[in-house]
């Protein structure tokens, strides 16, 4: 023992002499984690915030170690609590830092590199570009093993214009084929005589051919594994026996009109011209009509004067948002039947949705190729056309449904007027056709207006307008066309409406027609003075005797 005092009480001293040297350690110490805590605090620089953070880091670091021991247990464990945390933050601005510079490098390396246009070769695979092949003629071959239905189905075609051939044999459809194609095929599938069914045939001669033909199908079997087999044969219409001829002829119209219809129309609408102008070449290279729409304030001029089938829609642009402006089109009714697809760099799912909501039919992802782009606005404009047909025509003849025939006669009235050359409207009525109905029935019946629906449709221009006014009464209207030319296109057609057959179970019969034609005058006439008068002629037409145009 020395000066009195035991190992133990100078070993108590000596760890009281250390926290009490290490306390006023601290008073030095926690000054400068102040001041390096202030400094993190106050820099924005990530490189100056990296540096006081390590500072900092292993400031804590020793403290932690340290505190403890000296029997300071809270500093301690506080202190390795926010050492934890310092070292998280180090992580992420470590990172941070990193992933920065790399994207400044790659900002760098892409500045400084030199941009060439690139050469535009001849694409290995060819685009795609949706047939529109011009069939020759309205010339229809039948394939059908019972002579009856070939025989009753081939008048009947014939009837509305047609010129429909029946084979009762593949041979002879063979011969006929490497003679003329046909414009379509009618296929039977049932062929007891034959080696091969219909279908299977069908599929044979698609495969020779150098484009398929459109081919409708005529089956006693309705269930799901024919279907399924005539839709990979490419057929274009099913239709169970006894065959509703009027819908059969119906699909073929449908056919012609979409072989020879008209190109789509398709407004883009985005304030890059570059991309605007890139879209609109791809699109009339594949046939259709394309205007481009800068200037969002000019939408509802634009959209009348052109009438788009598809608008394409940039989402981001500067005076307003691509779903606003979605928006505005979809609050008038007449814009109903355009389909509204975005076009645009959104690829945040939750975004794409939102708009989708708003207004607008689909979303289209820049970059896109151009292949996806024409398959994608073609079949949008396809779809749109059918639908527009559907409801503004009339089902049953495939014409103008009575409303907006008469718009049609305003719109010519107008146009007459501005132009100076006379325009006509004719209007036309079946003659006795409630004793077609009773002597031969409804569906009879059916096929008469059918039939005069599609002699108007061949005899008449492209210009001319066609509507089904009422029941068995129809309205043409033909732009710059005066009074007396008008009188012989219609006389001629009533002399062959005459001479048409129409077939109802063993009966045959015909039918004849009346029309009144009216003209524009000089002076200033109205559309319903107008269609006045053509009533009032085929009302002198029907007292006259009937089957005459006045
Ligand atoms: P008129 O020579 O004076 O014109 O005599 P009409 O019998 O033709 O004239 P009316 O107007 O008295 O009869 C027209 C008939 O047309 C009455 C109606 O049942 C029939 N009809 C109207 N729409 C259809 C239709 O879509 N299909 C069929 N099958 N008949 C229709
Ligand atoms: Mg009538
Ligand atoms: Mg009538």
């Amino acid at each position: 023992m020395v000066n009195g005092i035991s190992p133990e009480a100078e070993f108590q001293q000596h760890l009281q002499q250390l926290s009490s040297a290490f306390a006023l350690r601290l008073q030095e110490e926690m000054p400068l984690l102040k001041l390096n805590a202030e400094r993190l605090l106050h820099s924005s620089e990530p490189h100056e915030q990296l540096q006081h953070l390590q500072a900092l880091r292993d400031q804590l670091h020793k403290l932690a170690g340290a505190a403890g021991t000296f029997g300071f247990s809270s500093l301690g464990q506080r202190a390795r609590e926010l050492e934890q945390e310092a070292d998280k933050w180090l992580d992420t601005l470590q990172k941070e830092q990193q992933s920065l510079q790399d994207f400044s490098r790659s900002l760098l390396q892409l500045a400084s590199e030199q941009f060439q246009a690139p050469v535009i070769e001849e694409p290995a695979v060819k685009r795609t570009r949706p047939a529109r092949s011009n069939p020759s003629s309205r010339r229809i071959y039948i394939l059908e093993d019972q002579p009856a239905i070939g025989e009753s189905m081939r008048l009947t075609l014939n009837n509305f214009g047609y010129q429909a051939e029946h084979f009762m044999r593949i041979a002879d459809l063979e011969q006929a084929l490497d003679r003329q194609l046909p414009g379509a095929l009618i296929v039977d599938v049932n062929l007891p005589d034959e080696a091969l069914t219909g279908l299977q045939y069908a599929a044979q001669l698609q495969q020779r051919l150098d484009e398929p033909l459109p081919l409708l199908v005529i089956t006693t079997q309705d269930d799901f594994a024919t279907h399924l087999e005539a839709v990979r044969v490419g057929a274009l219409g099913f239709f169970t026996k006894p065959v509703d001829i009027t819908q059969l002829e119906n699909r073929l119209e449908r056919c012609f009109a979409q072989q020879q219809g008209e190109p789509y129309r398709v407004m883009i609408i985005d304030d890059d011209r570059e991309l605007a102008s890139r879209f609109s070449l791809i699109l009339r290279d594949a046939n259709m009509l394309v205007e481009m729409l800068h200037e969002p304030s000019e939408i509802f001029a634009r959209m009348r004067s052109f009438n788009p089938e598809v608008v394409l829609l940039d989402v981001c642009m500067p005076c307003c948002t691509g779903p606003e402006l979605a928006q505005i089109i979809r609050m008038n009714d007449d814009w109903l039947r355009v389909p509204i697809v975005y076009l645009s760099a959104e690829t945040d799912n939750n975004r794409q949705m939102n708009a989708l909501i708003k207004a607008g039919d689909d979303f289209l992802t820049k970059p896109i190729s151009d292949n996806a782009l024409i398959a994608a606005v073609f079949s949008r404009a396809q779809r749109a056309r059918l639908l527009s047909n559907a409801l503004s025509r009339d089902s049953l003849t495939g014409l103008l449904k009575h409303g907006d025939i008469k718009e049609q006669v305003g719109i010519e009235l107008e146009r007459a007027q501005r132009s100076g050359k006379p325009a006509s409207v004719a209007m036309l009525d079946i003659d006795f056709f409630k004793k077609v109905n009773d002597s031969y029935g409804h569906a009879a019946g059916d096929n008469v207006i059918r039939a005069l629906a599609n002699l108007l449709r061949q005899r008449l221009r492209r210009v001319d307008s066609l509507g089904r006014y009422g029941g068995e009464e129809f309205l043409v209207v033909l732009p710059d066309c005066p009074a007396e030319q008008a009188r012989r296109i219609l006389d001629e057609i009533r002399q062959r409406f005459a001479e048409l057959h129409f077939i109802a179970g063993e009966q045959q019969f015909s039918v004849t027609l009346s029309a009144g034609i009216a003209s524009t005058r000089d002076d200033s006439a109205q559309a319903n003075d107008l269609l006045e008068r053509a009533d009032r002629a085929l009302y002198a037409a029907k007292h006259g005797g009937r089957n005459q145009v006045c």
